[in-house]
């Protein structure tokens, strides 16, 4: 039989995952909990685009 189903526990949310083709994120539920277990979910909230932050000195640089 080649049927057998490993279920997993996502690591952030504790949701049971189906260890297959169908979760791209396994062991991880979703992509979030991927993410939040990566610690980059806080810092993508954190990252609020600020335009004042961006330099563009740098980007253009090759024109001075
Ligand atoms: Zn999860």
């Amino acid at each position: 039989m080649n049927n057998e189903t490993t279920i997993v526990k996502c690591p952030t949310c504790h949701k049971p995952v189906v260890w297959g083709e169908q979760s791209p994120w396994r062991p991880f539920c979703s992509k979030r909990c991927q993410l939040i277990d990566l610690g980059e979910w806080a810092d993508e909230e954190k990252r609020i685009p600020s335009k004042e932050e961006i330099s563009d000195s740098e980007e253009w640089s090759e024109d001075r």
